[in-house]
């Protein structure tokens, strides 16, 4: 039952499929020896007087590692946390003691840990036999505290029940286009994240279809583990995609020969990438949209069956979508999607994103707080506006605004009229204190390698094809810009 029933479906239904594989060592399981491993790992849980609904920390990277400590921990009924394996020593404590987990599943049993928190090994033999019963939690039980990633303030412990978890995986599976049985899913995405949780692992078990598994991601290796392992569909994001562009049209035509499409969400895919890879590779880029509070998934442009560049597609069948201002009026008036300009402009009829469905959240650990309201509705604070097809444009995060005179700027729309710039391989835009305007507009411009580019270059360009008040007053040439483990702009860190 629950999370953990999808891999004992799995394991029942086929047994000898390859289930989980490492790029880097080899190391595979079947759905069965997956299966086995997972209860080795109960059992260990067990010993180490896990009880269920207790919170066990998973401390590891993308690898079967990880598979095998998750459906572990499930099968004991742990509350699972999932942490990054890089966070430095003080975070882990404050997420430790935030999350209250006792144990920690990691490779290293021995790694500093705080007072009171002991470690355990992930179990590697899968051909043990070990009779451990499920805990049976299921429904309303909570099965991973998943903590934000922290791309806008401290981060936030989401609670994902099974139902949740469960009822995005069933909204995914009737998308057309999604993970089938004959999948091989390439994830070099952290499974820490929901993202590559959800979508990723747990989809792929979910159908049966084989996660081609790597602690790493290197554009030139990572393509070449694609042609080698036979992948067939990546479900990435959008750093990965712009870094494989910058590769040519010959070595990705090379390396995605088995590739028949590709996923991108958690930050903005730019329409360039996703461009020059149909065109160097005839594989398409579907883009979708997500938060951890859904867990994740809420849009794509598989819903249409079409990659629309700049869209995140329409809702999950199931979701339901609303553009409403702050008071919670609705907002949903689509918008001529070729008069971009009118949809900046647009004041009023852009909204910020509520949805509502079974996939939601139960609130924030450890009390379930701000969840979903009493009609069900959970109010993101990312702002967008639907075009003609009622397909969903993401505008910014209501958080990032920038006011100058008073007058609202996206970030995103400045980000992307720099990146039209030749030479240019990244932009970020900030708001800085401006004694005059209230806030400036500053940007970060990173060149594509090789490209000789001036700040008067970016202001013309800039001035060229925005309003006066969103052009730049600062521009800060940088090698590189900070990104979090699934690709988003860590704003925050550059202001
Ligand atoms: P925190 O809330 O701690 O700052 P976070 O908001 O980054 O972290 P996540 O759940 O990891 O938490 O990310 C969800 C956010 O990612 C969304 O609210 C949205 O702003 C952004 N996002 C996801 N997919 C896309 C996409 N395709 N395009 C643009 N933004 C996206």
């Amino acid at each position: 039952s629950g999370v953990g029933g999808l891999l004992s479906r799995a394991a029942a239904t086929w047994p000898d499929h390859p289930a989980v594989l490492e790029t880097g060592s080899g190391r595979g399981l079947t759905c069965g020896q997956l299966e086995a491993a997972a209860q080795a790992q109960a059992q260990a849980l067990a010993d180490a007087g896990v009880v269920p609904g207790d919170p066990v920390a998973l401390r590891l990277p993308t690898s079967v590692d990880f598979a095998v400590g998750f459906f572990g921990a499930l099968r004991a009924g742990a509350v699972v946390v999932p942490l990054s394996p890089q966070v430095p020593g003080p975070e882990l404590e404050r997420l430790l003691a935030h999350s209250g987990a006792k144990v920690v599943i990691q490779r290293d049993a021995d790694a500093e840990l705080p007072a009171g928190v002991s470690g355990l090994t992930p179990r590697s033999d899968p051909d043990g036999v070990v009779e451990f019963v499920d805990a049976g939690r299921a429904g309303e039980d909570i099965a991973v505290v998943s903590y934000t990633s922290g791309t806008t303030g401290p981060p936030r412990g989401v609670m994902l029940s099974h139902r949740a978890l469960l009822a995005n995986l069933e909204q995914l599976g009737q998308v057309e286009g999604a993970l089938e049985h004959d999948d091989r899913v390439l994830l070099t995405i952290p499974l820490f994240h929901v993202y590559g949780l959800g979508p990723g692992l747990l989809h792929a078990i979910a159908v049966g279809a084989t996660a081609v598994l790597s602690e790493r991601f290197e554009p030139q290796r990572t393509l070449d583990d694609c042609a080698k392992h036979g992948v067939t569909t990546i479900t990435g994001v959008p750093t990965m995609y712009a870094e494989f562009a910058a590769l040519g049209a010959d070595e990705l035509r090379r390396g995605l020969a088995t590739v028949r499409r590709m996923t991108s969400g958690a930050a903005p895919l730019h329409p360039k990438v996703l461009t020059a890879i149909r065109e160097a590779a005839g594989v398409d880029v579907y883009e979708g949209y997500g938060l951890t509070e859904c867990a994740p998934v809420v849009t794509s442009t598989l819903v249409t069956g079409y990659p629309k560049p700049g869209s995140v597609g329409r809702p999950l069948p199931g979701i339901e979508l609303r553009l409403v201002d702050s008071d919670g009026t609705d907002q949903a008036v689509p918008l001529d999607p070729d008069d971009v300009d009118d949809v900046f402009e647009a004041e009023g009829e852009t909204g910020l994103v509520s949805i509502r469905g079974a996939n939601l959240f139960s609130g924030y650990w450890p009390d379930g707080e701000h969840g979903p309201d009493d009609e069900g509705w959970f109010r993101t604070g990312d702002v967008g506006y639907l075009d003609v097809d009622g397909d969903l444009h993401l505008v910014d995060r209501a958080n990032d605004l920038i006011i100058v005179n008073g007058f609202n700027v996206f970030p995103r729309e400045v980000e992307e009229v720099i990146g039209q710039l030749p030479g240019v391989a990244e932009a970020a835009v900030v708001g800085v204190v401006d004694e005059r305007s209230g806030e400036a507009v500053k940007a970060f411009v990173v060149p594509a390698a090789g490209a000789a580019l001036s700040e008067q270059q970016v202001v013309d360009h800039c001035t060229a094809h925005l309003a006066g008040y969103k052009v730049p007053h600062l521009v800060e040439f940088a090698e590189s810009l900070p990104h979090s483990a699934t690709g988003k702009l860590r704003r925050l860190r550059l202001r």
